[in-house]
């Protein structure tokens, strides 16, 4: 015998679902005769590339693995003690293990369908709470991107809300001790709302100054001192000031939360609760704030509420899918968060519980004293009165800074050097005495001194807190049942496992989510993100430090460019909302730059997401709506006369691509034409850019800008609703004013200040889309393309004749999604909101429901899924119509039905009288696959309107409970 020798694995026949077999008998049922037929059909041929991408040859899983780990050795791991919002700590490995390593969370979508999210919004809720028990706020969000985000919407959200003597005021201050980075993405969020920024002392502020509305301040400040800030907040606020105060999450375990001192609102990062810093990110930054603010708050929050049966229930308060986005009035674009890092925070607290959390807390001020001992033994001065964390160490000249830096450096250690004559130290949870010991060494070797004030052997066993008696915590936090019970590894174990198995995840089957492009998250793309080279890292480490980082953002970007053909990327926004925002300011500073200032309105089509509008906004720019036509196509008509009525004042055009209805619109040339030749620029909304890669691309259609959402097209798992990454790209005369940095420089040489808090924004999941272009090559991205669209094709041809598809192209073909029309079954009493229940009882996530047309479902397959799971939806979705046809033709009750009483729990059907007029075989095993492999809903349909009535958002304090907290004492 003789056997053509192969390599055994190649990865985009592991990421690619159908194989050759199935590919044939796929396009057969389709009727097209081969792939590339298929997509001569479906993708105009005005808009095809002309080149196959030119990337380099694709890497196999261990070659990948094996040379990525070479890239990254050039990273060095130093000990950090930068502090600025970003802490060294010690994630539990339990958590990394079954959380953060765990397809199981990492895989799932935003908790939309609530009823198979309990799992995640459990765990949401928990970290709300903690945020609120923490801050002293009495409502928190589950998630915003970062803190210095967090910071500029508790500005727009003031800003929105002002009042009494303020109504009109403009001006918002800023403490000149709040971190840096927090500053830049301020002034970014701020120029285009005309607010103006007022930076100074907090000490000397003129709060009588009519023109403020409000003010920011940092707690611990920038350089660690702690003020209190209530005499402030007092003064602020007879003045009808707001005060935002930006608070380093673990001080609070020991000093007087913001919230007891009057603030109105409290933001800050989770990060140092367990995430690793990740050279910026991505982390969960928090945003608490008052009852009153409840209605106003940007982003997600999750609420309780009640099912069916009257059970307990979480889902999203008050918002149905998006509608938190508010298009046109919108303050805030926040779209995908960071669930994955807060379930990740609030587990390490639900793990350690407030007393550990304490001693965490205290452990780390603890070493920050003894280090202050140390450094005055040796003859150097600590400026700080009071500090948590961080010391302020003052050195006689610059000379001294430098020898001091070159001894450190040579030390493997981290300081931060503000300005030449200060060095700054902050402990965190992963500083013991050995460091502290070695810090000193440091510090001792330039002084000349001799190394025995270094004696310091142990932690004293009680410690003397110093600071005056109102900066000393006295409430009590995180007494809730849950957060004291789970503190041994079994307990917490079997916690996460109990609510991982209440949802739905890409580990259970096929999310068929139009738009967001549920693809595979391959294993070996996630394995780097946990190395330490990767995730240790502090963002403003020294440049010589982070090589391997930059050659990963060097070539990613590279890749990038190729791929959209475009000249220039910035990765820094952390979500695709972000990516628009960023991409619009590039667009405004540009005819800002060429005297253009009138230049401010953005032509939307109508059926554009929600974060279209909202950025638009946020960017300072007139919203203009474009109509659709029938088809869902751009009415080209109407853009035309749009574009020059406002010829004048023209700034660009935001359009998706493929459209979200799903159709590569021909006409899409002319309509970048139209817009260029009157003096604006072109948006591309790259969601959709999946359908893209390979084929055609953002440059090629006449767009001048792009964000990517690297969740979606590019491998980044959704997190359960984040992390995201949404880069952009732009055309060569738009790269000077790419994003920059108020501490690290990045960006054009006409940059726009900071978009995100860290300079690359998540850095540390750039790896998974650097590996997934690696793996793939660029003739395996074009081929996930066409089976992207191969997939969906089938999908339509299977379920044509069940659901009408709306909108198709001129061959009858889909792009990568389609729309399904469940309009008419309203007839028969059934919405698309019973469809995508009733999915739950056959074990799927729903698709995209009444996005963008209200009524239907639009489906995404992706490229990853096989012929064998299409299938299995298929089925499932036919099998569903026949449900529906039974209440059409009158032999099942309109009130009373499968789909009405969608989901059911194990606990509904096992009554002891069932009622239905349906047997319970038929609610729970409707397919025979469901015998052997059933998700159960562990909540029956929930009822949103009755929590969002009765609005809760942390749960509940048990009473009961009484486990001794007095151990503390001692110590603190
Ligand atoms: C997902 C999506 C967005 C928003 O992206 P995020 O990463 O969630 O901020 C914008 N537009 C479209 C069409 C999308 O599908």
């Amino acid at each position: 015998m003789i056997f053509k020798i192969k390599p055994a694995d190649v990865f985009k026949e592991r990421h690619n679902g159908p194989d050759k077999e199935q590919i044939q008998d796929m396009l057969a049922t389709i009727g097209a005769n081969s792939l590339d037929q298929l997509i001569e059909e479906t993708v105009p041929a005005a808009i095809r590339l002309k080149k196959p991408l030119n990337l380099p040859k694709a890497l196999s899983e261990r070659d990948f693995l094996n040379q990525f780990g070479k890239i990254v050795k050039q990273n060095k791991v130093y000990k950090s003690y930068i502090g600025l919002g970003y802490n060294d700590t010690i994630m539990p490995p339990v958590i990394l293990r079954n959380i953060m390593e765990n397809p199981g969370w990492y895989t799932a979508y935003t908790p939309y369908q609530a009823e198979i999210a309990q799992g995640r919004l459990e765990a949401l809720i928990n970290y709300q709470t903690m945020v609120m028990d923490l801050t002293g706020m009495e409502i928190a969000n589950a998630s915003l991107l970062d803190e210095g985000t967090a910071a500029a919407e508790a500005m727009a959200m003031f800003f929105a809300q002002r009042k009494g003597s303020r109504k009109n005021a403009t001006r918002f201050f800023v403490s000149d001790q709040v971190l840096p980075q927090t500053i830049d993405v301020l002034v970014t969020r701020a120029t285009p709302l005309n607010i103006e920024l007022v930076i100074g002392d907090h000490r000397e502020a003129n709060l009588e100054d009519d023109t403020l509305f409000g003010a920011i301040l940092q707690y611990p400040a920038a350089d660690g001192e702690v003020f209190d800030y209530t005499d402030f907040i007092t003064k602020a606020h007879a003045q009808d000031i707001l005060v935002v105060v930006a608070a380093d999450i673990l001080s609070l375990t020991l000093l007087t939360p913001p919230g007891e001192m009057g603030a109105d609102v409290v933001v800050g990062t989770t990060q140092r609760f367990g995430v690793p810093m990740g050279f910026g990110g991505p982390h969960a930054g928090y945003f608490a704030t008052k009852d009153a603010f409840k209605r106003v708050i940007p982003g997600r929050i999750i609420g309780i509420s009640v099912d069916a049966a009257g059970n307990r229930a979480y889902r999203m308060a008050l918002q149905t899918r998006e509608q938190h986005i508010r298009r046109e009035k919108a303050t805030s674009n926040i779209c995908t968060a960071q669930v994955l890092l807060a379930v990740i925070a609030g587990m390490y607290a639900v793990y350690h519980g407030p007393r550990r959390l304490k001693y965490i807390g205290l452990n780390t001020h603890v070493l920050a004293q003894q280090l202050e001992s140390g450094l005055k033994a040796l003859g150097f001065e600590q400026q700080n009165e009071q500090y948590f964390d961080t010391l302020k160490i003052t050195v006689e000249s610059a000379d001294m800074q430098h020898a001091i830096r070159t001894e450190a450096e040579a030390a493997g250690i981290n300081f931060r050097y503000a300005d030449a004559t200060t060095i700054g130290i902050s402990i965190n949870q992963n500083t013991d005495l050995a460091d502290v010991k070695n810090i000193l060494a440091v510090f001792a070797k330039v002084a000349g001194k001799a190394a025995d004030v270094l004696s310091i052997d142990a932690l004293p066993e009680e410690a003397e807190i110093t600071w005056p008696e109102s900066l000393i915590r006295k409430s009590e936090f995180l007494q809730q049942e849950v957060f004291n019970r789970h503190h041994s590894e079994h307990e917490i174990l079997r916690y996460m496992k109990h609510l991982e198995n209440k949802d739905i995840s890409l580990a259970h089957s096929m999310i068929a989510l139009g738009s967001c492009t549920m693809k595979l998250n391959a294993t070996a793309e996630m394995i780097p993100v946990t190395w330490p080279e990767i995730g240790a890292l502090h963002p403003f480490a020294p440049a010589d430090q982070t090589k391997g980082y930059q050659q990963l953002f060097t070539e990613l970007e590279s890749w990038l460019c190729e791929i959209t053909g475009f000249d220039g990327v910035s990765l820094q926004p952390n979500s695709g909302a972000q990516g628009e925002y960023a991409g619009l300011l590039v667009i405004r500073a540009y005819h800002e730059s060429r005297g253009d200032h009138h230049r401010n309105v953005a032509l939307i089509p109508s059926s554009a997401h929600g974060t279209n509008p909202a950025s638009a906004v946020m960017a300072g720019m007139e919203v203009v709506i474009v109509k659709c036509d029938e088809r869902g196509n751009i009415d080209v008509a109407d853009l035309r006369a749009k574009a020059e009525k406002y010829k004048e004042k023209l700034s660009c055009l935001m359009v998706t691509y493929p459209s979200t209805h799903g159709v590569y619109e021909e006409s899409i040339i002319e309509i970048c034409q139209i817009i260029h030749n009157n003096g604006g620029r072109v948006y591309m909304d790259g969601a959709n850019m999946n359908a893209q890669v390979g084929l055609t691309s953002p440059a090629n259609i006449g767009a001048d800008v792009c964000h990517l959402n690297l969740h979606k097209t590019f491998c980044i798992p959704h997190g359960g609703g984040g992390p995201g990454v949404g880069p952009i790209g732009v055309v060569a005369d738009l790269v000077p004013f790419l994003p920059g940095h108020a501490v690290v420089k990045t960006g054009g040489e006409k940059a726009t200040t900071a978009i995100s808090a860290a300079p690359w924004g998540s850095a540390s999941i750039l790896p998974i889309s650097y590996a997934y272009i690696a793996m793939m090559g660029g003739e395996g991205l074009t081929e996930a393309t066409k089976i992207a669209i191969l997939n969906a094709n089938y999908i339509k041809t299977r379920l044509e004749s069940h659901y009408p598809v709306l909108y198709v192209g001129t061959n009858g073909r889909c792009a990568h999604e389609m729309i399904l029309d469940c309009r008419e079954f309203k007839k028969a009493g059934v919405e698309v909101e019973d469809i995508a229940k009733r999915l739950m009882d056959y074990g799927f996530h729903a698709p995209t429901v009444s996005f963008p047309v209200a009524g239907t479902l639009m489906v995404e397959p992706t490229e990853s899924e096989a012929q064998e799971e299409l299938d299995r939806f298929c089925d499932v979705m036919i099998s569903i119509r026949e449900e529906i046809r039974e209440i059409e033709a009158g032999k099942a009750d309109q009130k009373d039905n499968v789909l009405k009483n969608a989901p059911h729990t194990m606990k509904a059907v096992m009554v002891e009288n069932w009622e239905r007029p349906y047997a319970r075989e038929k609610a729970v095993f409707p397919m025979a696959y469901l015998r052997e492999n059933k998700v159960w809903p562990t909540v029956s349909r929930i009822d949103s309107a009755y929590g969002d009535r009765n609005l809760v958002c942390s749960c509940a304090p048990i009473e009961s409970y009484n486990e001794n907290n007095n151990e503390m004492v001692a110590v603190g």
